[in-house]
């Protein structure tokens, strides 16, 4: 699940979901299920539909109102099973509101528990093990999703997992070992896709060199073009930048984080060098590719002076395309356990841990400051004379920044009418326990 009726952007702006048509393709064949995907992102969900059994896959932003989906089919006879980021993190809350909950990557768990519902010896938890074999995975079941509902319908992982440790980051706090898969099966499955544009969706790709250089030579023949992640380690290795542009790359997200080495520091990013920013930007730019920077704001370092002088960076450097987000304490992280134990965090209600709103105490400054400081670094970022300013800047060619620029430039101006609006219905029966029946959808309220 992602935000009901497809949060800010607009539908067409989303690339098709790789989680629900993995989890279509691993239902066992002697089982002759139908299956039905309904990805909230880009359509509206029939709460009146008929099932034996409902998978919801829900992030920390969503997972209330996959509680309350939750209750409502259980209500209706069916049986109900909660996976994804959120319940891997809060397996015992999430139990509370699902006949069976799966943590972790499924690819054996879930096949599993079909078996055992089919055969009436549902468990209550599945967990998948940390030393799984990523060999031969079955393709995923895109032919399900409605094709023209989204950007792209080319996402591919090829590793899982990160090997660092962030003290914010829900990946790690997910899963223990970083994993790949073999690369004869992920050149496979691009050939199969039909699609020229590749998404990588792999949070940390190049942290094992020869892997991801194998990979990156193995896809030059097939001439794509794909964007994904990466960290800032890409620029110490002229030789996988080169194979990165050879291979198709036309844009990477990378997570700067911060402008402050101190900030680095605190969020144990330290290989994070911002006295580096500038020639990594460079380097990639010089070779055509453009970049995605993400940066978060309320780390214990900054005061009310970050946004302007990450909005200064931002524009001396010409990053392509800058996102900012709150520094969120997802549950289960180092950082949710700190704040906790500093008495910090101010709210439980998950519908706000998206990374656009303050859940927590900031140290410089109040909770208003940050949230109105990080409005106030989207509004300048995106104001006409940055967007030209960045993308004329940058040496790279125009046309696709600058359509990217024109969306997030509609995003940045959503972005405070965001929270009333669009959560009305969960936040109407909040119960800050999680461990009840409350979570109602508004239609079954009135
Ligand atoms: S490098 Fe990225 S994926 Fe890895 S722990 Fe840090 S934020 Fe998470």
């Amino acid at each position: 699940m992602y935000r009901k009726k497809g949060g800010i952007f607009p539908t067409l702006l989303r690339y098709a979901p790789l989680t629900l048509t993995t989890l279509a393709a691993l239902v066992p064949k002697e089982l002759e299920a139908e299956i039905e995907i309904v990805d909230e992102g880009v359509c509206v969900l029939d709460e009146n539909i008929e099932a034996d059994l409902i998978g919801i896959s829900a992030i920390t932003g969503t997972a209330v109102r996959a509680y309350a989906l939750a209750n409502h089919f259980r209500k209706r006879g069916a049986t109900v099973v909660l996976g994804g980021v959120h319940p891997t993190l809060m397996p015992q809350e999430a139990m509370h509101h699902a006949d069976a909950v799966i943590t972790g990557l499924a690819y054996e768990t879930w096949p599993q528990l079909l078996r055992d519902f089919k055969n009436g010896e549902l468990k209550k938890l599945y967990t998948q093990p940390e030393n799984i074999n990523l060999s031969n995975l079955p393709i995923p079941r895109r032919d399900l999703l409605k094709r023209f509902s989204y950007i792209s319908y080319g996402a591919v992982q090829a590793t899982f997992g990160c090997p660092y440790k962030c003290d914010f980051c829900a990946v790690t706090a997910t899963s223990k070992n970083y994993l790949h898969r073999p690369i004869t099966d992920v050149i496979n499955e691009i050939e199969a896709l039909g699609s020229h544009l590749i998404i990588f969706v792999d949070p940390s790709p190049i942290e094992d060199k020869k892997y991801i250089k194998e990979l990156w030579r193995a896809m030059i023949p097939l001439k794509k073009i794909w964007s994904g992640l990466a960290t800032v380690k890409i620029a110490d290795d002229e030789e996988l930048m080169d194979l990165a542009v050879k291979s198709g790359c036309k844009g990477l997200l990378i997570g700067f984080e911060t402008v402050s080495n101190e900030g680095t520091q605190i969020i144990n990013k330290s290989f994070n060098n911002v006295s580096n920013y500038k020639e990594i930007v460079k380097k990639l730019h010089d070779r055509g590719i453009t970049i995605n920077g993400t940066f978060m704001f309320g780390m214990d370092h900054d005061d009310k002076d970050s946004f302007k002088r990450t909005v200064d960076f931002v524009n001396e450097v010409k990053i392509d395309l800058p996102r900012y987000s709150i520094y969120t304490p997802f549950p289960g992280t180092p950082l949710f356990k700190r704040l906790e134990k500093e008495g910090r965090i101010l709210t439980k209600n998950w519908t706000l841990y998206d990374a656009q709103h303050v859940v927590y105490k900031p140290l410089k400054m109040t909770s208003e400051e940050l949230r109105e400081g990080q409005l106030w670094a989207w509004k300048q970022t995106y104001s006409i004379k940055s967007i030209i300013h960045r993308i004329l800047g940058s040496g790279v060619p125009p046309y696709v920044p600058l359509i990217t620029n024109i969306g997030y430039r509609y995003y940045a101006k959503k972005l405070k009418d965001f929270p009333i609006s669009k959560m009305e219905e969960i936040q109407f029966k909040w119960n800050p326990n999680h461990d009840s029946d409350e979570y109602i959808l508004k239609e079954e309220i009135a």
